[in-house]
């Protein structure tokens, strides 16, 4: 008797109708109605991926849904067990396996082939992984802000500091020189001028040197630069502030030809600005402004920052860390911004939330609590509170990893999108390394 009850049930299971799936804009929806999306009857499941929300369920529901919502394209017939999230940093126009449904920020959802195994990947370069349930992959800041948020008036002096024309003109001069880390003329010309602009700004300048594997096979050495603030009330508690000066045209091994205005000078240049923006305001704690070397190839300069820190006992020091890469480019008026984390870090993430809705109205961000690829993962791995900064639009640009990531190809919205990210992190920046007396309560009020 078992053996044939069996047997029919695992035929009406695999005779079960699919289900469809449907992307839907939620770019101006209210929290109310992303609730009312997931929750109609007939949805089986749901995925927030920042401005998109993809339901699956019923196919009655679905298209009843689809005429009650502002859905992208078709619903699609799918079992969800054929799902699949693909994160990507190199390469997100790349052929990969399966049909791409969406993309948003970070992550691509695909739909396999039928029983599909997920492919195989360099966790360094790619990442895979099946959709569990129903999950935020990231969402809009605004949906959980209250509605008004007031600007401090003694941080609203450090962020006003930020000079989009002065960042600009940085990360033009960093654009001339090529900088993929296979090459050391241009590249050394790059981390010295780095080095120069830091200690010019009173700055402890270092080029500590890190191995990383060469593109002929053996071994190179390269140089992370940094400039250390000493602070004034508590030395021993450090922020660091980062990101990446090498760059990559479309041939990882090339060492000419690389300009990485977006990417990264964009997010070197970011640092050094940062810099002058809290400076005058003597911090309270030591700060490390920094450029790594290396990002391209595998994230080495980070790691090894963190691996060196970790050898000598500092690494307990470090409070929290802000990386940038990729800041400066926004393919409309919009301007949009990506902040990514882990889920331990939510409240950290919140604080930039809050810091843009206070001084920063015209930025919507977007907050993730699924990190991948750039330099906040070495820290991110060492359970170390970090956060990255990205422009949305990355991923859209046409000159992304390309011999033409040049400042004017980055066009006219470059200078406002830099602005809106750096005047966000100058104010969270401005309470983290202890830049403003309100933040202490013993300053001179
Ligand atoms: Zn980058």
């Amino acid at each position: 008797m078992l053996l044939p009850a069996l047997g029919l049930l695992l035929a009406s299971a695999s005779a079960a109708p699919l289900d469809r799936a449907l992307v839907v804009d939620i770019r101006h929806a209210t929290a109310a109605e992303v609730d009312a999306l997931k929750q109609r009857p007939g949805v089986h499941w749901w995925l927030e991926m920042g401005a998109r929300l993809v339901v699956g369920g019923e196919a009655s529901a679905i298209s009843e849904l689809s005429e009650h919502s502002k859905p992208l394209g078709e619903a699609v017939a799918l079992d969800r067990r054929d799902l699949a999230l693909r994160a990507v940093g190199c390469n997100p126009g790349e052929a990969a396996p399966g049909r791409l449904l969406v993309q948003s920020g970070r992550w691509q959802l695909r739909q396999l082939d039928a029983g599909a195994a997920l492919p195989a990947h360099d966790a360094g370069h790619e990442l895979w992984r099946r959709v569990d349930g129903n999950e935020v992959l990231a969402r809009q800041a605004r949906l959980d802000l209250p509605a008004r948020l007031a600007a401090d008036p003694l941080i609203q002096p450090i962020v006003d500091r930020i000079d989009a024309a002065r960042w600009f003109a940085d990360l033009t001069q960093l654009a001339s020189w090529d900088r993929s880390s296979y090459g050391t003329t241009s590249l050394n010309a790059a981390r010295d001028w780095i080095g120069s602009r830091l200690q010019a700004l009173g700055l402890t300048v270092t080029t500590p040197d890190f191995s990383m594997p060469g593109s002929g096979g053996g071994t190179i050495t390269r140089q992370n630069v940094i400039g250390r603030w000493t602070g004034t009330e508590l030395p021993d508690e450090w922020i660091i502030v980062g990101g990446h000066y090498d760059s990559r045209n479309s041939s990882l091994g090339s060492v000419t030809n690389a300009p990485g205005a977006e990417d990264n000078a964009s997010g070197c240049a970011g640092v050094i600005e940062l810099a002058r923006a809290l400076l005058p305001f003597k911090p309270r704690r030591s700060v490390l402004f920094m450029c790594y070397a290396g990002e391209e190839q595998g994230l080495y300069g980070s790691t090894r920052h963190v691996q060196a820190l970790q050898g000598n006992g500092d690494f307990a020091k470090v409070r929290s860390v802000v990386i940038m890469d990729m800041i400066g480019y926004s393919a409309d008026n919009q301007l949009d911004a990506l902040y990514e984390s882990k889920a331990t870090y939510q409240s950290f993430l919140n604080r930039f939330a809050a810091a843009a809705a206070a001084y920063v109205p015209g930025l919507n961000l977007t907050l993730s609590t699924n990190p991948f690829g750039s330099d906040h993962m070495p820290y991110l791995n060492a359970n170390k509170e970090t956060v990255l900064a990205i422009d949305t639009d990355y991923a859209d640009y046409p000159h992304y990893h390309r011999n033409t990531d040049t400042p004017a190809n980055m066009g006219v919205n470059a200078q406002a999108m830099g602005a809106a990210i750096l005047k966000t992190n100058a104010a969270v920046l401005a309470e983290l390394v202890g830049a403003s007396d309100r933040i202490f309560g013993a300053g001179q009020e």
